[in-house]
């Protein structure tokens, strides 16, 4: 089997084995190149140690010297060049106790995680598939390299890893290794959040999102998104839902693009709805507030898995006000954009369409079309350039002091009136009739 592979690349590797050593591509760019996808980055495996490669190129940066890498720069491309290695015995789940350099690469692919992901590739020796990698992308399959539980133990992330390839592939898990993520879901506390977080955002931007079902079945979420499982216990006697929450949970990850903030918004827009779910005398039930509830949880849970600032804003701020429906009238729209945010309601949009789309078909028609009115008349209002918020309102809170507006609370609670006004009317926004109405309520 024969691949293209940069320029870059191929330079370091015929460096490399010009002065004697083995070189290879090695890992998820050789996986990529078989399945025809673009590799995102090209790791190159070596029988040189960290030092002799540093003295065959110009420019190097000690990335990761412990762990035998050095990035090598060429121009502005840089390349991952690890030292042949195996890993020492793990103390703790996470990180091997030592690592010492072998000079086999049978040894370097043995310890990485799956098949698909343990082999290289040189441009004049070909593949090397010791372990049934080319077999497991053919039949679409993750298998961990060797004994999973072994595996697992070693390195509890592999877990997560495993249900993130699944995802981001399309395969399906292979029974032994699906067995092992059962049995050692409890490692899962070994894992540092922000790690558990960056493979969790891989999965929900993945084209199957929806493989969250599997960290579900498999009992990982019960160790990192415990209120994940709180929804899939959920059921949901309504008209509007046919699924438990949970199961309309993954059912609405898909109908959102796949962007981080949204997919997460998502994921978590209905989790507030166990903790808020009440049975009325008829059997049916109903979820007041559990938009405000869920803002609150997601809030927390975001923050324990150690998000940054910019996506918890976002995001809890969009499962807050998920299911507000505005009648499609303008001044309805223009008050919930306002609320909203200008930046955040194109958003919401998206987010509300794919909930509609994972409830049952009941009313389904009549929610759809005052979406897509609320839609049509938010763009009027974007067209038109209405006044939404304080920023484009025709008078500040100087000119209220100019006035004679004593400094202080007054200043913001009449310039929420004003603004409330012309949410309704955008013809008054305009200085002299809003200084007018000021005037009158100072
Ligand atoms: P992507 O970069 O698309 O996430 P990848 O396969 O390149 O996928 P990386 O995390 O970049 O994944 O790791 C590169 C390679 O290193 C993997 O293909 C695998 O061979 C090995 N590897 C990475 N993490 C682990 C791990 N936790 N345990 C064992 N091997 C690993
Ligand atoms: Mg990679």
């Amino acid at each position: 089997m024969k691949f293209a592979i940069p320029d870059g690349a191929a330079k370091i590797l015929r460096v490399l084995e010009k002065n004697g050593f083995e070189a290879w591509v090695v890992g998820g760019c050789v996986r990529d190149s078989v399945l025809g996808r673009v590799p995102e980055d090209w790791d190159i495996t070596t029988s040189a140690r960290p030092e002799q490669v540093k003295a065959l190129f110009a420019r190097t940066v000690d990335t990761g010297i412990a762990h035998g890498t050095v990035t090598v720069m060429l121009g502005k491309e840089g390349y991952e060049v690890t030292t042949y290695r195996v890993d020492g015995d793990y103390e703790d789940g996470r990180h091997p106790k030592s690592v010492s350099f072998t000079a086999n690469l049978r040894e370097d692919l043995r310890r990485r995680d799956f098949t698909i992901n343990a082999m290289a590739y040189s441009p004049e020796r070909g593949i090397v598939d010791l372990f049934g990698g080319l077999g497991d992308l053919e039949a679409k399959t993750i298998r961990c390299v060797g004994a999973p539980e072994e595996r697992f133990t070693e390195d509890a992330l592999r877990l997560l890893r495993a249900v993130r390839f699944s995802g981001q592939l399309g395969f399906s898990i292979e029974p032994e290794t699906r067995r092992a993520l059962s049995l050692l879901a409890p490692n899962l506390c070994h894992i540092s959040a922000e790690r558990i977080y960056t493979e969790l955002v891989k999965l929900l931007v993945s084209p199957h999102p929806d493989y969250m079902r599997t960290a579900w079945e498999t009992g990982l979420t019960a160790w990192f998104l415990p209120e994940f499982d709180r929804c899939m216990e959920t059921e949901q006697n309504t008209p509007h839902h046919c699924y438990t929450v949970g199961e309309h949970i993954l059912h609405s990850l898909a109908g959102v693009p796949a962007d981080r903030v949204l997919r997460l918004t998502m994921l978590l827009h209905d989790v507030g709805k166990p903790a808020v779910r009440r049975t009325d005398e008829n059997g049916r039930d109903h979820f007041k507030t559990h938009g405000e509830v869920g803002e609150k949880m997601a809030g927390d849970i975001l923050r324990r898995l150690k998000a940054d600032n910019d996506t918890i804003r976002k995001v809890t701020r969009l499962i807050r006000w998920h299911d507000d429906r505005p009648a499609p009238e303008p001044a309805a729209v223009r008050r919930a954009v306002s609320q909203m945010g200008e930046e955040l309601f194109p958003l919401y949009l998206t987010v509300q369409r794919a909930d509609t789309l994972a409830q049952s078909m009941y009313l389904r028609e009549e929610k759809l079309a005052r979406q897509e009115k609320v839609g049509e008349i938010y763009r009027e209002i974007l067209r038109r350039g209405d006044c939404v918020s304080l920023k484009t309102l025709a008078v500040t809170g100087r000119d209220l002091l100019e006035i004679g507006c004593p400094p202080g609370p007054t200043v913001g609670k009449i310039l929420q009136r004003l603004l409330d006004r012309v949410l309704e009317c955008p013809e008054q926004n305009n200085r002299e009739k809003l200084l007018l109405m000021a005037r009158e309520w100072i």
